[in-house]
């Protein structure tokens, strides 16, 4: 649980919190001792009118770190001979704002422009932060406590608070990319947390698909109605307990993929109760190791949670964490090819029941 929270300034005026599980540390006597050139020119985003998406264009991310050496990692704390993203010298979880976002709270949200009467273009508006979930540069999540898994869902909890309240942000997302299968630039154990300006294309399709349940069936929630039909089936179901169920999706799209859901219909990871924060870490955790031991060794994998939007359609959410993994066999890499990439049509080599089974039957 988080004890203590200090927010500080970067040198060049970017946010950083340290949560700290003990209330021992001052850390303002840390002050970041760099000379950093202020943020990049933040992104625009353009509009698709041929299937009315927005996508984020941010030219800049192109500089970014990529894969440096242990003694220089941005994400360990300080030392006398290396300066860091984190001045501090030791800490327990801390979130800063990342210094190429794809999205930043610096541009005035105001500035719509046009490159052709069809694609207006608007400022990236939003926020962009990275959570690093321990100071320890060779561990993992899996590798965490329940404790400080606590600890981090009350990070999260903070962050979509305060970026949800943030002036034109539509939704936020918090996830975790873990391996370089996935693109991972930093090895750190770290997260990031997204504030978009927009909805996004995947929540836009689910809110269709939730209103229409809503409308037919006199106002159910469609994801709680799914939940419970997956618990009443009980085929790809992995583990549950007294607040959360852990299921393979029946139209799973990836070999691998849990969907991590509370058993009470809640809307976004502040209005978990205190029950529910604490008996999400064990489960977790033990879907975590479950993934890792399919092919006895690092599951690479995208850890993605699903929280209401801000505005319209809020109530017609429900908080689930999807977790997958491109890993389909010890030496296979699901890419997304032809179909997936072009058509946005996805082809499963893994039968759903049976990746439940594995899943179940692993340890
Ligand atoms: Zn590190």
């Amino acid at each position: 649980m988080i004890e203590k929270r200090t927010a500080i300034r970067l040198s060049d005026g970017r946010e950083l919190i340290y949560f700290d599980e003990t209330p021992l540390h001052d850390r303002n006597e840390w002050p970041d001792t760099r000379e950093l050139p202020p943020p990049p020119p933040t992104s625009q985003l353009r509009y698709d009118p041929l299937v009315d998406e927005w996508v984020a264009v941010a030219a800049h991310r192109q500089t970014r770190t990529f894969l440096p050496p242990s003694d220089k990692c941005p994400l360990c704390p300080s030392t006398p001979e290396f300066a860091s993203e984190i001045p501090a010298p030791d800490y327990d979880v801390v979130t800063f704002e990342n210094q190429f976002p794809s999205f930043s709270d610096r541009v005035k949200p105001d500035e719509i422009t046009a490159l052709t009467d069809l694609v207006p273009v608007r400022p990236g508006v939003g926020r962009c932060e990275v959570v690093c979930f321990t100071s320890d540069h060779n561990s993992y999540f899996g590798n965490l406590t329940p404790a400080r898994v606590r600890t981090v869902v009350d990070v999260w909890a903070d962050r979509t608070t305060e970026m949800s309240a943030l002036p034109g942000v539509a939704q936020v997302f918090p996830f975790e990319n873990r391996g370089v299968e996935i693109g991972v630039t930093l090895n750190h154990p770290h997260g990031q947390i997204y504030a978009y300006p927009t909805v996004t294309p995947r929540t836009q399709a689910m809110l269709r698909a939730a209103s229409r349940h809503a409308e037919k069936t006199g106002g159910r929630n469609l994801y709680a109605d799914v939940l419970a039909a997956e618990i009443k089936a009980g085929v790809r179901i992995i583990s549950a307990n007294e607040h959360w169920t852990a299921y393979v999706p029946a139209a799973s799209r990836w070999p691998f993929e849990v969907q991590i859901a509370p058993n009470r219909h809640v809307l976004d990871i502040p209005a978990l109760n205190d029950a529910e924060r604490d008996a999400f870490g064990p489960l977790y955790l033990d879907i975590l190791k479950r993934f890792d031991a399919l092919f006895d060794k690092p599951m690479p994998y995208i850890s993605a949670w699903h929280q209401a939007v801000t505005g319209e359609g809020r109530e017609l959410g429900y908080l689930h964490l999807q977790l997958f993994s491109i890993r389909r066999a010890a030496d296979k890499l699901k890419f997304l090819a032809g179909s997936e990439s072009a058509m946005g049509s996805f082809i499963n080599d893994v039968i759903p029941e049976k990746a439940a089974q594995t899943l179940r039957d692993i340890i």
